[in-house]
């Protein structure tokens, strides 16, 4: 089972792909997730991609092409994963289709999360994240009981440096202009679940699964 989740920086992507992952039991991928991780160790992949991700541009196709499928093809992955962040353009959905057909394998969904682009602006500026377990809270919406801490884990909590307002409009800029496409690409392939993403977690878990098993992807 391979699903791919899609949407804008702040659609929620990040939440619901740990939510679909613990449903479905997939490995939960996240470029993003990586990257960041890479940056924290400061190895060569962490100095090659920093900047970029501070100033809300993609990082390059090779670099990011090269560490998905290395990663997806590590043992955790062979019976299913959630993909949250790639493919961010064409090239790298293209790529993507090449590695699948290589093994015999295919896509199954696309699920879409739509969110209107003020709620985006609105997410992504309360946005604080743990930094340990990755759990995301709002300082409006979601605040954690205990500020600054991890209700889960007890990890500290940090605003990304890409949350920034300046950040924010270059990354939703990048998005419409670069990600959008990658949309109508899976929707002319007929894989694209459109999911609307307003509301509460759980409400947007339910649409996701619901949308799922009326395509008898998964039991009713
Ligand atoms: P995210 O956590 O998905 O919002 O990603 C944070 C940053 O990591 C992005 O703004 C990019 O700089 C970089 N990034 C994540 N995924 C990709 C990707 N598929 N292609 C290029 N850059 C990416």
């Amino acid at each position: 089972m391979y699903i791919i989740i899609l949407g804008a920086p702040g659609a929620g992507k990040g939440t619901q792909a740990a939510c679909i992952a613990r449903e479905l039991s997939l490995t939960h991928v996240a470029s993003g997730d990586l990257f960041r991780q890479a940056v924290e160790r400061g190895d060569k992949l962490g100095s090659s991609v920093k900047d970029y991700m501070n100033k809300g541009m993609l990082v390059p196709d090779e670099i990011t092409i090269q560490m998905i499928l290395e990663r997806m093809s590590a043992a955790d992955c062979r019976d299913g994963v959630i993909l949250d962040g790639f493919p961010r353009n064409l090239r790298q959905a293209e790529a993507l289709d090449k590695a699948f057909e290589r093994k015999n394998s295919v896509i199954d969904w696309a699920i879409y999360i739509e969110v209107p682009d003020e709620e985006l602006v609105r997410r992504l500026s309360g946005r604080w994240i743990c930094r340990s377990c990755q759990t995301p809270y709002h300082s409006l919406s979601s605040p954690p009981k205990e500020q600054g801490k991890c209700e889960l884990c007890g990890g500290t909590l940090y605003q990304r440096p890409d949350d920034s307002a300046e950040t924010v409009k270059k990354r939703l800029k990048v998005y419409f202009t670069e990600t959008m496409p990658v949309i109508e690409y899976y929707r002319q392939q007929g894989k694209l679940l459109e999911v609307d993403g307003k509301g509460g977690v759980d409400v947007v878990t339910d649409r996701i699964l619901n949308a799922l098993r009326k395509r008898e992807f998964i039991a009713q």
